[in-house]
């Protein structure tokens, strides 16, 4: 009976493993939804074969932003961040595939726009590093935090249709 019940935690941890559904939590900034480039942020993480999870339009309070961006609160550019973030509606996604945190961050490119090479979200949509446009998750952890804080009713849950998406990804 032991052996069987191994047997079955082994099977589901590797269950698990193989969907590789590691997630990261991307956001449109105020003036990223401005100047309509949500859809272009959309369409680069559904053409690089990332599976959307979650998607909100919302008006973020300042609690929300403190709490979300907790580890800067010491940085002399905090309250004007603050201030950015509270202009406007921002776009909260749940993107889920391999790597998807670290590929994430690169698709993104530097926090610094001028940083960011062309190709990348910042190097081809602004200049200005307090108006980057974009947020994504920098850690596995800091992602799990942010989509409980941002989704706390909870994402979605569910698997692709392997035959139609394993020939293109
Ligand atoms: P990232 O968003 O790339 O993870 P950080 O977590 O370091 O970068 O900073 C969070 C956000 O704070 C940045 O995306 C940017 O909007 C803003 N920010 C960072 N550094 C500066 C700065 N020197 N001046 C103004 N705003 C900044």
């Amino acid at each position: 009976r032991i052996c069987l019940l191994g047997l079955l935690f082994v099977s589901s941890v590797s269950f698990f493993t193989s969907l590789n559904m590691e997630r990261t939590y991307i956001m449109v900034k105020p003036d990223g939804v401005e100047r309509g480039l949500v859809g272009e942020i959309i369409k680069r993480f559904e053409n690089r074969g990332y599976q959307l999870l979650a998607l909100q339009l919302l008006t973020p309070t300042k609690e929300h932003l403190e709490q979300h961006y907790a580890d800067l609160k010491a940085k002399p550019f905090f309250p004007g961040l603050i201030q950015y973030m509270l202009s406007g509606p921002v776009v909260g996604m749940v993107w889920a595939g391999k790597d998807a945190v670290k590929t994430g961050r690169k698709m993104l490119g530097e926090t610094n726009p001028l940083a960011s090479a062309p190709g990348t979200i910042r190097g081809d949509y602004c200049i200005e590093v307090g108006r980057n446009i974009c947020h994504g998750s920098d850690s596995v952890e800091s992602a799990e935090k942010e989509i409980a804080l941002w989704f706390p009713q909870g994402v979605a849950d569910y698997q692709r249709n392997k035959s139609l998406t394993q020939l293109i990804y």
